[in-house]
């Protein structure tokens, strides 16, 4: 039997450092639009660094919806349930990623 609360604290844990990074993108954020001083040389830099962290924003968020969603499966009963086949997840893969919705069989078939 898996033990089901240790992969839920790991999201948990996990979503609060994402939470976190995103508080300090925000800041950056902020910081940009707060120094419009620079020289036109550093112009490509700022847009590269703003691009950066739009990336990383949306990395971010789209892991967010993966771990919130994980998280809505404990309430329901149906964490480790394969959501195409509705197998067990192996706890292997849980150990790598306990936010992932397939088991190992079905992953392979959508990672192609
Ligand atoms: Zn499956």
């Amino acid at each position: 039997m898996i033990n089901l609360e240790e992969f839920k604290n790991k999201l948990l844990k996990e979503r609060e450092e994402i939470l976190l990074l995103l508080e300090n993108l925000e800041t950056q954020k902020e910081e940009l639009k707060e120094e419009p001083t620079y020289e036109t040389s550093d112009y490509a830099n700022i847009y590269e660094f703003r691009e950066e962290i739009h990336l990383q924003e949306e990395s971010l968020r789209k892991r967010l919806t993966l771990i919130d969603k994980a998280l809505k499966k404990f309430e329901e009963g149906k964490y480790s349930i394969c959501e195409n086949c509705g197998k067990e997840i192996e706890e292997i893969r849980l150990n790598l990623d306990p936010a992932t919705p397939y088991c190992r069989s079905c992953a392979s078939k959508f990672l192609v």
